[in-house]
Parts: C-alpha cells; sequence; structure tokens
C-alpha cells in the first residue's frame, strides 16, 4: 500500500517553502537525505564534473511501493508527516515533500527501485516535470536515483556554477558531517569514476572519526556523555589545553541532524575558553538528543537552521556536558598537572594502532540513542501557540535594557531575566570585524582620505614585509598607499572605520603578521580584518552615553557570534536569575 500523501493546502503552507536546487550540493543532499529516512545503511554517491553532469545515488533503504513512485514526484507529497502536530515527534530528515519535484523542474531523473527481497522492481524515467517511461526491471531491495543536465532549461544558473572543484568540495563538505553522525552506515563517493572516499560501516562515533581523521585526531579528543533535563548529549570534544589552529571540526547534530547553531557554537567555544590560547580552537563532534517538539526545524527552506524553544536551556546543557567531560571540576585551572598526567593515548594507540580493527566494546559507552523521555503525546499547535512556542533565539532582537556602565568598561545588560556584562572593546571589535568583513567580501570597503598628509617611513625589513600581496590586501581592505621613494610611503586613503590616528599602526601591524597560511588566505585575511577592527574599537576605560551603549549593545546582538570578539577574547559574561539568587542564598 502506498504511503505517501498530499499534504492539506493549511499544512503546507505553514512549511518554510522557498528554492530548493540552487547548485549539485543542493541535489545531493536532498537525496542523501532521503536515502537516510528510507532507511537505508549503504549510501554510494557517484557525480561526474562536481555534480554538473550527473549525480547517482544508490540506497539499500526501503525503496518505493510501485503506487508511490509518481506521486513522490508530484508537490507537497510526503510519507513523512501529515499534520502540523507530527513536528512533535518528527525523526526524519525530510517532511516537505518538494525536493523530488523541485529537482525534476530543473533536470532529468531516472529512477530504479525495489521494495520487495524478490527481486522485482521498476524502472521510471522522468523528465520534461512528468513520467515518461516505466517498466518493470530486475532490481534488489534499495533505490538508485540519477540525475542528469542539471539547470537544462536555466542557462543562467547553469552559468553561475562553480568550478568542478568547487561544487566537489561544497558536497564533500556536506557529507563530513553526515558520515561522523551515522557511524553505522557505510559511505562512497565516487568522482568521474575515481573513488573520493569509502567509509564501512563501523561500531561507534570514535571508530568513524578514526576512519576518517587518522589516530592522532582520535586522540587529541575526549568522551562527552551527558544528561540534563530531557536533553542527552554525547561525543567528542578536545581535551584540555589542545585545540587546532582553526575553527573548523566544531559539527553539532541535533537528533541525527547535522546544525549550525549559534547557541551550540557559543557554548562549546565559551566552555573552552579559559583552556585555550587565544589561537587555539576546541574540536567538538556533538549530538544532542532533544525532544522533537522543543526543536523548530521548520524554519529554513534547506531545513539548514533549526530553533530551540528554550535555547539558554540547551546552552546550560551543553556547557555542562563538556565541563563533565574534563573530569573533576576543581582540577580547573590547573592546566599544567592535567596536561602531563599520563592520559589515556596509551591505551588508544593499542586498541586504535591498526585501522579497521576496533575490539574494546568495555571501553566504549553503551551505544547512543535519542532519548524516549520527555516526549510528550502529540498536541496540535494553534497559531497562536506556534508563535509562543519559539520566541526569538537567544541573544536575537532588541527586547533588552542598559542598566548601565561599571569602571566606564563594561555595560551592564538586563535581557531575557539574565545579567550579562558586556566588554565594550570586544563587543565593538566584533561588530567592526563583522562588517568590515561584508564590506571586503562585497568588495565594497568603504574608504576615505586623511585630512593632512599621512607619511611612513618604514624599516628596510618592513619594507621587504610590503610584498605586492599585502599592498593587494591592503588595498582591497581600503587603504592606498604610494610610494615617495625609498622606504617612505604616502598614505593616501583608509578604511572609514579605522580613525586617522590609527592608520600607521594598523599598517605596520599588517606587514608584520605572518603570511605563512599557504592553503588558507582567507584565513589569512579573517586575522588582517580582525586587526583592523580591533584597532578601530572604541577602548575600555571610555566613559560611554547610554544611547552609545544600546547602540553597541544592538549591533552586538545582531552578530553571527556574539560571545567572541573575532580574537576569541569573550566578550560577554553571563549570569542566570538563579544563579545570582542561588549565589545570594535565596534559593
Ligand atoms: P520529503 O523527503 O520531504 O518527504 P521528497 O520529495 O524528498 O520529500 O520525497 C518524497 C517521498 O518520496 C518521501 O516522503 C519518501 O516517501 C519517498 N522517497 C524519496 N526518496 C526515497 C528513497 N531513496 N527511498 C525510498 N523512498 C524515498
Ligand atoms: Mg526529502
Amino acid at each position: 500500500m502506498g504511503k505517501i500523501k498530499t499534504l492539506r493546502e493549511d499544512v503546507y503552507k505553514k512549511i518554510a517553502a522557498g528554492e530548493v536546487v540552487e547548485r549539485p550540493l543542493s541535489v545531493v543532499k536532498e537525496l542523501v537525505e532521503n536515502s537516510l529516512d528510507a532507511g537505508a545503511d549503504n549510501i554510494k554517491i557517484e557525480i561526474s564534473d562536481g555534480g554538473k553532469k550527473l549525480i547517482k545515488i544508490t540506497d539499500n533503504g526501503s525503496g518505493f511501493a510501485p503506487e508511490d513512485i509518481e506521486p513522490a514526484f508530484k508537490n507537497h507529497s510526503t510519507s513523512k508527516i501529515s499534520e502540523l502536530s507530527d513536528f512533535d515527534t518528527l525523526t526524519s530528515l525530510g517532511f516537505r515533500g518538494e525536493a523530488l519535484p523541485s529537482i525534476l523542474e530543473v533536470a532529468k531523473i531516472e529512477i530504479k527501485t525495489s521494495d520487495n527481497n524478490d527481486g522485482r522492481g521498476l524502472h521510471c524515467v522522468f523528465a520534461g516535470g512528468r513520467m515518461i517511461q516505466k517498466n518493470e526491471t530486475a532490481f534488489n531491495r534499495g533505490t538508485t536515483i540519477l540525475v542528469e543536465e542539471l539547470f537544462f532549461n536555466f542557462p543562467v544558473r547553469k552559468k553561475f556554477l562553480k568550478t568542478e572543484r568547487t561544487e566537489l568540495n561544497q558536497i564533500i563538505s556536506f557529507l563530513e558531517p553526515v558520515i561522523l553522525v551515522h557511524p553505522d552506515k557505510s559511505f562512497e563517493l565516487i568522482h568521474n569514476h575515481k573513488t573520493v572516499f569509502v567509509y564501512q560501516k563501523t561500531t561507534g562515533l570514535k571508530d568513524r572519526v578514526y576512519q576518517v581523521y587518522g589516530k592522532d585526531f582520535l586522540e587529541s579528543l575526549q568522551e562527552v556523555d551527558y544528561e540534563e533535563n530531557n536533553y542527552r548529549i554525547s561525543g567528542l570534544v578536545s581535551r584540555l589545553n589542545t585545540g587546532i589552529s582553526v575553527k573548523k571540526h566544531q559539527y553539532f547534530f541535533v537528533n541525527r541532524r547535522p546544525i549550525r547553531e549559534k547557541t551550540l557554537v557559543a557554548a562549546l567555544n565559551n566552555t573552552f575558553e579559559k583552556f585555550l590560547e587565544k589561537s587555539r580552537h576546541p574540536i567538538g563532534i556533538l549530538r544532542l538528543a532533544i525532544p522533537p517538539h522543543e526543536v523548530d526545524v521548520n524554519i529554513h527552506p534547506m531545513k539548514l537552521e533549526i530553533k530551540f524553544e528554550n535555547a539558554s536551556a540547551v546552552y546550560q546543557a551543553l556547557k555542562h556536558a563538556i565541563e563533565s567531560s574534563f573530569g573533576v571540576k576543581e582540577e580547573f585551572g590547573v592546566d599544567r598537572e592535567i596536561s602531563t598526567l599520563p592520559g589515556p593515548s596509551a591505551a588508544f594507540s593499542s586498541r586504535y594502532g591498526s585501522p579497521g580493527r576496533f575490539p574494546g566494546d568495555g571501553y566504549r559507552k553503551p551505544g547512543w540513542q535519542p532519548p524516549h523521555t520527555g516526549i510528550e503525546a502529540q498536541k496540535p499547535y494553534s497559531d497562536h501557540q506556534q508563535d509562543q512556542l519559539f520566541p526569538g533565539s537567544f541573544l536575537d532582537g532588541e527586547d533588552f535594557s542598559i542598566i548601565g556602565q561599571y569602571k566606564n568598561s563594561y555595560i551592564l545588560v538586563e535581557k531575557n531575566n539574565d545579567l550579562l556584562l558586556v566588554d565594550q572593546h570586544n563587543a565593538q571589535e566584533r561588530v567592526n570585524f563583522d562588517q568590515l568583513k561584508k564590506e571586503y567580501k562585497e568588495d565594497q570597503v568603504v574608504s576615505i582620505s586623511p585630512l593632512f598628509p599621512v607619511i611612513m617611513e618604514l624599516s628596510p625589513s618592513e619594507a621587504a614585509g610590503l610584498d605586492d600581496g599585502k599592498i593587494e590586501l591592503l588595498g582591497k581592505i581600503g587603504f592606498r598607499l604610494e610610494s615617495l621613494g625609498g622606504n617612505t610611503y604616502d598614505i593616501k586613503a583608509f578604511p572609514q572605520v579605522l580613525g586617522e590616528q590609527n592608520v600607521k599602526d594598523a599598517i605596520r601591524t599588517v606587514i608584520h603578521m605572518n603570511v605563512d597560511t599557504k592553503e588558507d588566505e582567507l584565513e589569512f585575511e579573517d586575522l588582517v580584518l580582525a586587526e583592523i577592527a580591533c584597532k578601530s574599537a572604541i577602548k575600555v576605560n571610555h566613559k560611554l552615553f547610554p544611547d552609545q551603549m544600546k547602540t553597541i549593545v544592538k549591533n552586538l546582538f545582531k552578530t553571527d557570534n556574539p560571545y567572541f570578539c573575532p580574537h576569541q577574547r569573550p566578550i560577554i559574561v553571563e549570569f542566570t536569575l538563579e544563579q545570582i539568587e542561588k549565589l545570594l542564598k535565596r534559593k
């Protein structure tokens, strides 16, 4: 019997809709998610020309019932939800019923599928938005979907696709977290007939991390396994005093859905802040099981974002989970002692010494399962309730009030019952950085000329450090330097955010910065922008008017990472009402 139904209008109208297919990555994402939702544990992805020419996904999932194939390609047709209240218990990645029809709008699709173990399958071809061929074929249980001629009918979109390498890299970056959070499934990626990777099924996250990143990486991590309220948090994070120089390996999964969400990013980085050097970042591969009714997955058309009903509870739980992985709290701050303890690395290397063989079940914690507790019986939403359920996300919005300024340096803010202490310098640095970065990315840094000539004498080594690359970079940031011969330069223009008095200092800083990041040019550029942002920001010990404080805080809350300045110094210290009441022994 068919499982796929068309959603009623009142239901699909409430589902975040929008462009689904932007590039090959979008197709791979939707199809892989469908395979996972179909219960597959073996997924093979074959692509050609970065996916621009061909994308073929093969899975061993449930397959389509014969009568479900055509409906699956109709708008708003899905087997995953039928009422809005189903979101309360949703465990599938998909729910919009729009991926297959949207892909069909821009490509040709061929499908082979079988829902039985007798080898009876169907082969269907769709083109021009409808099925043009259907015949029986021998096929094992599972599905192969082939997508060809992407954007054949949208030449402009096709033209805007990036190079083969870039499109492929995007696909790999999408797959990486998916592979991490599904160690019990095998994944294979083939590009232009060459294998990019194969990961066989394995038994747990650690084994998967070992397969993907190797022994050293795994040895730098420690296990997290924690429960608070109805949240179960498990995974791996950096050991104390380790971390890496790039903020790359930070993966979060909410109910197995890979997600980038600022509350989670902040909790990880804030918790590690005091244990890592400024230039190091924690690694985190963190799985959160949260009752589905406390998570809104229906806010982004591509399901890239989610919203927590109670973001600050999630923040606290993740923080506690990470802290508990550090072991005894009293050891905090005794960094040297901890780092010289005979860590478990010896045990690790003997256990993980030979790839592909993982004994030691005694070593592993019991398998992770989403919690069944706390998930209440379905309760239909009314519109009004829906608004109430998901208020503005953590630190968003303008509903805060300024209490005052402490020591002419820290702004005291009341927000959602919490007391926040905001470092005015770090806050403005973050705001300036985000603005500069945006202008920089769009090649639109606003620059102005000095009122009086600014002449700079550089030392010979400084002048040598100002090689062409740096002059070009300074140019992109809004500086214009004219050589007056020898090592003397006339500064004709500088970025507007930077006060004239800071111009020379900023240029010197950039000259002295080490461009040792050949592969990662962006990383270096970010550092330069951060320096400029820092030099432009208001200092501490500087009295501010209430309106100035309000503007700083308002702009801060609009940034992506209000908790950290670009140099990774914390911006905000938070006290919840509960903490304060506890301190004052009112509770
Ligand atoms: P959604 O995933 O939001 O339901 P899609 O358009 O992606 O919408 O898919 C429509 C339906 O087709 C799904 O609900 C599912 O029943 C079925 N389906 C899609 N891909 C597969 C697959 N690989 N195996 C089995 N069924 C599938
Ligand atoms: Mg889908």
